[in-house]
């Protein structure tokens, strides 16, 4: 069986860690390979080769490291559907899902490649007599990411772009659960030419993650991933004294107006809920709904839920895919009972899906929760699988007020076709993404990505213009010249 390496210093080495995992397909079962749990030391090996290779990586013009991106971009374009179907073996989302995972990871670097004009500084002459003023940015050493499962090629890219572009070096941790796309990431990366440790990747699970959050060589972490692990990675830099941006959780709502269009909407709606099996930060997962919409979007969202395929994500006609892991499935089938346990009602019932010659796939089918109530676990919790809730208020207002109760702030979204209403829940949303007809309020590489409250910890979100001011030094420099 295929065992995962590193990559350190622009060479694929072994991992001294001896624990191994098995990477496996979630549809079918099958160990596509084993991934190490690198260790402390792996994790020095390459921030060492990271730091040898920042002042000359630093020192590199920028349009000439503007240029490997370019080159980045072209490899990438060129192998966009042996990515896609790495990822969906791995992952399990559908074929058209995972093009769309490196499609939006793709733009990031198509974005990173204006590194010229991004990392601009600003210049002010006559601040007093005879003295100019300027800010120039400048790239400040190692930096690392940890990402998880559930976009295996995007992910990474938030960020690699922007750090190396902006003259910074950089190690990754992809999630042990989908460690194969990045590998592939990777290779291809090797032939883009760039100098040795400018990017390396350490396989493994929560200690490599806990050596990047200690290790002094390391100037700053991006983590993706949950809110509780996201948080204790937000503590343990600030700590050590590192720029962190920790992106956690989610429990995105879903306001139904009365006057919403409400065959386009509950579309987009059961797409947001269902997509990637719910397992996207992004996901709607309780659809609110006000006044009358009520009736109206649960007799549309049930029947666009129960003409899901679900199946294996490479077979053409399926619309659905397993979730991630048995232990996965376990935890959202544990919700189902929860949810049955505080007294919702199930109006359409995952539980039992199976698919025919896939009996070891991680299947739970579309799931619908109505009569609950806010403050029930299940319309609380992040449950991170193909289940909604339904809920009802009377007004915007009381709307409104129940979706900013939730503790995470992701994202959140409005149908309706009234731009008072929608101007109102903009403005009044706690969530930091806000969708207006669309279910999924995903910014493009161009602005900023991230959520508020317990779904996000630190200051400057992922790309977009706040990546620069992560990934610099913005240093003040005052001039006289007698
Ligand atoms: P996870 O928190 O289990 O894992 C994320 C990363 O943390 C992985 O690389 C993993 O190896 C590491 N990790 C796991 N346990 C750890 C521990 N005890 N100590 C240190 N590190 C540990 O998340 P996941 O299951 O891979 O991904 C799903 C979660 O990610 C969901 O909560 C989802 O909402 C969130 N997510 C958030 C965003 C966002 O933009 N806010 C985007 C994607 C996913």
């Amino acid at each position: 069986m295929r065992v995962l390496e590193n990559y350190i210093n622009g060479a694929w080495v072994k991992s001294s860690g001896t624990t191994l995992l098995d990477v496996k397909n979630p549809a079918t079962g099958e160990v596509l390979a084993k991934v190490p749990l690198s260790t402390e030391g792996d994790v020095d090996a390459a921030v060492k080769a990271a730091q040898a290779a920042f002042p000359g990586w630093a020192a590199t013009p920028v349009p000439v490291r503007a240029r490997f991106l370019f080159k980045l971009k072209a490899i990438f374009d060129e192998h966009k559907e042996e990515i896609a179907a790495i990822c969906t073996s791995e992952h399990g989302k559908t074929l058209s899902e995972s093009r769309n995972d490196f499609g939006r990871g793709i733009e990031n670097v198509e974005h990173a490649a204006g590194m010229p004009t991004l990392q601009m500084g600003q210049c002010l002459e006559g601040i007093s007599t005879g003295i100019d003023s300027s800010t120039i940015r400048q790239p400040m050493g190692v930096f690392a990411a940890i990402t998880p499962f559930n976009f295996p090629p995007m992910v990474p890219l938030w960020f690699i772009p922007y750090a190396i572009a902006s003259g910074n070096t950089f190690v990754l941790k992809p999630s042990e659960q989908v460690p194969l796309t990045q590998r592939r990431i990777f290779e291809l990366i090797d032939q883009i030419g760039l100098p040795p440790g400018v990017i390396n990747l350490v396989n493994g699970g929560k200690d490599v993650v806990n050596a990047f959050c200690s290790n002094p060589g390391i100037a700053g972490v991006s983590f993706v991933g949950s809110t509780s692990i996201a948080r204790h990675v937000y503590k343990a830099c600030g700590e050590s004294g590192k720029r962190v941006q920790a992106l956690g959780g989610a429990k995105n709502f879903m306001l139904v107006m009365p006057d919403a269009e409400m065959d386009k909407s509950v579309a987009n709606i059961s797409e947001s809920i269902y997509g990637c099996s719910g397992q996207r930060c992004l996901a709607g997962s309780v659809v609110l709904a006000v006044g009358d919409a009520y009736e109206k979007v649960k007799a549309a969202l049930l029947a666009a839920a129960k003409a899901i395929v679900v199946g294996d994500g490479m077979k053409p006609g399926v619309t659905m895919g397993p979730v991630i892991s048995a232990s996965h499935k376990d935890k959202v089938l544990g919700y189902i009972e929860k949810g049955l346990a505080e007294g919702a009602t199930l109006l359409l019932d995952g539980r039992h899906c199976k698919v025919e010659g896939l009996p070891h796939g991680n299947w739970v089918g579309p799931t619908i929760f109505e009569n609950v109530k806010p403050g029930m676990v299940i319309a609380t919790e992040e449950i991170f699988g193909p289940v909604v809730c339904l809920m009802k208020a009377d007004t915007l207002d009381e709307a409104i007020e129940i979706a900013n109760r939730s503790e995470y702030g992701n994202a959140s979204s409005i149908y309706t076709s009234n731009g008072k209403s929608a101007r109102t829940f903009a403005s009044r949303s706690g969530a930091g993404m806000v969708g207006i007809n669309i279910g999924v309020a995903a910014p493009m590489a161009f602005f900023p990505f991230g959520g508020a409250k317990q779904s996000f910890f630190g200051d400057a979100k992922a790309h977009g213009a706040t990546a620069l001011d992560f990934y610099t030094e913005r240093k003040v420099v005052i001039t006289r010249w007698f």
